[in-house]
């Protein structure tokens, strides 16, 4: 069963994670290292059942291949979760023990932050392991990626705000911003600062709140930010929240945000396509954290991350060329991009090479 999972998904490799005394569950999927080493963060959450939490890292990982090559990033896909409540269940023995199983890799996946893990966990993490990118400024790393993923997913909503209004004026339309975490508020900071109307939902009632006092935006219930009456519902929190029930509840028509995995099934994408609604690839839009990560391989530069992610504008651009071009979905036609670019990659690379980890430059592991 788990084999047939794993071949039908072309996971290369996935790797249980299990130390009793640590307290330690957690599942590593490393998707496709063609175009490098497989980078992608590190999820905590208290998943219902261990099927639920692979599922998850499966579909994550292998969004890691698409959205690195979409991002024309030199790296592969990969993903890992952790089984726990990050309120209650972290502890320096947990992600250092984690640190260890990601070291055993010798830098075919490279970890990072992702919901319910921040910059101090990842301090634990590298005194194990150097294959852990997003660390703190003071070891050389880029810190935390949320507020450039927040930057590069604004310059993926100006380019389909052009396609879908002829137009890039963030400040002209509304949005419903589903989850206002790390990256879902710096994103409705952005939208503020340009004057764009902004209604938000989340489990967390004091980030809530904060964006309604310091932000000005309006707060609505968490089911009801399918309803609300925008131009824009910008999904910033989980997975899977344009589906059958949410798509028929939405006025939007732009969907464009930070969540990883936002349509529950290819069916609604094409349902999202019929019903003339413009959907921004989430892995395309959301690429600006795993830009600014890779930077840090050879030495972090914040200039040349920043430049990096208004590609992400240029990206998106191609995305709906291809789309028109060939008659598909844009879901399909960032695929098809990141596909194409894999195989060609993939054929100028001699046989047996491998791909080894990266050295990383002017980091340092010391507290
Ligand atoms: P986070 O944990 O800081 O924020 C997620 C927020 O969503 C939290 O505030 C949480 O309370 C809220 N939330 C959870 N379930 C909700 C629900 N049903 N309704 C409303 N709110 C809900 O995580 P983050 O780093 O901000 O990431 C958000 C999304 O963006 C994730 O899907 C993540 O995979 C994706 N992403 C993040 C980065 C990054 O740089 N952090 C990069 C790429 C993609």
């Amino acid at each position: 069963m788990l084999f047939e999972t794993i071949g039908h998904t072309g996971h290369e490799q996935v790797v249980f994670c299990h130390n009793r005394d640590a307290g330690l569950k957690a599942i590593i999927a490393i998707h496709n290292t063609v175009l490098g080493p497989a980078l992608g963060g590190t999820r905590m959450w208290s998943y219902a059942t261990e099927q639920e939490a692979l599922n998850d890292v499966l579909r994550l990982s292998r969004g890691m291949t698409f959205k690195a090559a979409v991002s024309g990033l030199n790296l592969g896909g990969g993903k890992a979760v952790i089984i726990g409540d990050p309120n209650t269940d972290k502890s320096e023995a947990l992600f250092r023990a984690f640190g260890r199983f990601v070291n055993s890799l010798n830098g075919r996946y490279i970890t990072a932050e992702d919901v319910g893990i921040d910059v101090n966990d990842m301090e634990y993490v590298l005194k194990e392991t150097e294959y852990v990118t997003g660390v703190h400024q003071v070891h050389g790393g880029s810190g935390d990626p949320s507020p450039f993923t927040a930057y590069g997913t604004v310059q993926g909503l100006l380019a389909t705000l052009n396609v879908a209004y002829g137009n890039e004026d963030v400040g002209k339309y509304s949005y419903a911003v589903q989850g206002v975490g790390h990256v879902g508020m710096e994103y409705v900071k952005l939208l503020r600062e340009r004057g764009a109307k902004v209604f938000v939902t989340d489990i967390n009632k004091d980030a809530v709140q904060r964006c309604v006092d310091e932000l000005g935006c309006e707060a609505v219930a968490l089911d009801e930010i399918y309803d609300c009456d925008v131009d824009v519902y910008s999904p910033c929190a989980l997975g899977g929240t344009v589906n059958e029930k949410t798509l028929p509840r939405l006025k939007a028509k732009v969907i464009c945000g930070a969540a990883n995995n936002q349509l529950a099934t290819d069916e609604i994408g094409v349902e999202v396509e019929k019903r003339g609604i413009i959907y921004a690839p989430d892995y395309a839009v959301n690429a600006g954290g795993l830009m600014n990560v890779s930077i840090e391989f050879d030495g972090y530069n914040r200039e040349r991350a920043m430049r990096m992610m208004r590609g992400i504008y240029y990206n998106l651009g191609q995305i709906f060329q291809i789309a028109k071009r060939d008659g598909i979905p844009t879901f399909k036609a960032a695929d098809r991009m990141a596909e194409e670019r894999i195989a060609a990659i993939g054929k100028i690379k001699l046989p047996h090479m491998g791909n080894s980890g990266p050295r990383f430059l002017g980091r340092s592991r010391g507290q």
